[in-house]
């Protein structure tokens, strides 16, 4: 999931950002798209082969590719971030068996995602984002992203800083009877947003990267990454899921929304 700089206020009269429109302008060209050079010069569609364990796996030269397939990388050098239309973000991805939890492999792919949604930035990744169809998800806010935001819009939204989670095979239980709308993004259809209605509150389980078992309640903005991130590992991306008509690209976010769209909020379905 994209960190959300800019995101529509809870009432459309209220001014957006706090922050002036120039300085918004430098922040997204820094942030959002200065990189963009670096994932443009695309190779060939994929080629993806079934593995002799079931897994597809990508075998290009792509540098997502090269840990699986053996081909030399540079150390330092992090996976491409998947687009939406590779079928890798398209269909369920395979749960990671425990032993294999602490293997080179899997802590390499773990490392991976986390340098990877670090440098994007955003605040959460799944692994079929870098080509990985594996039940693997990294997620974290911070202060410095939070505060690229107006007070009105991280408020609404009940966002909040929390420390690095990486999850491992997680299961969701979607919580009470309230939906949170708002618009969100993702890093595999970077350059737009949409509305999407979310529970507000869930709890997850999984196992850490080191295999603890771990359990997570949580609600508002975390509580949305989480749910973002679990819906890749089932092939499902956000846009599956918009509320129709709110699609736009990033620089329309401000844009009134279409007459009869509801309104970013909280909403209790059980009134
Ligand atoms: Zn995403």
């Amino acid at each position: 999931m994209e960190a959300m700089y800019r995101v529509l206020p809870i009432s459309s009269s209220d001014t957006i950002l706090r922050i002036p429109r120039k300085l918004q302008l430098s922040l997204y060209a820094s942030i959002l798209f200065h990189k963009d050079g670096n994932f443009s010069a695309k190779s060939a569609a994929p080629i993806l082969h079934r593995f002799s364990d079931g897994v597809r796996r990508r075998a290009t030269a792509k540098v997502s590719a090269g840990w699986f397939s053996g081909f030399t990388v540079k150390k330092d050098a992090l996976p491409e971030i998947v687009k939406a239309g590779d079928p890798v973000l398209h269909e369920p991805a395979a749960e990671v068996p425990l032993e294999d939890i602490g293997s080179d492999k899997i802590q390499k792919i773990i490392d991976d995602m986390i340098g990877v949604m670090r440098k994007a930035p955003g605040v959460g990744l799944a692994a079929p984002q870098i080509g990985i169809p594996l039940r693997i998800i990294v997620l974290e806010d911070t202060e410095e992203y939070i505060s690229y935001a107006s007070k009105n819009e991280t408020e609404a939204q009940d966002r909040r800083p929390f420390d690095l989670l990486v999850i491992i095979n997680p299961k969701l239980e979607k919580k009470g009877s309230k939906t949170a709308l708002f618009f969100e993004g993702c890093l595999s259809v970077d350059g737009f947003r949409a509305m999407v209605e979310r529970h507000l509150q869930v709890e997850v389980t999984g196992h850490s990267r080191f295999g603890q078992p771990i359990k997570i309640s949580s609600s508002g903005w975390m509580a949305r990454i989480l749910q973002h991130e679990f819906d890749h590992l089932d092939g499902t991306i956000y846009v599956d899921k918009i509320v129709p008509r709110t699609f736009r690209k990033v620089e329309n976010l401000d844009l009134p929304l279409p007459v009869g769209c509801p309104k970013p909020g909280v909403y209790n379905h059980g009134l």
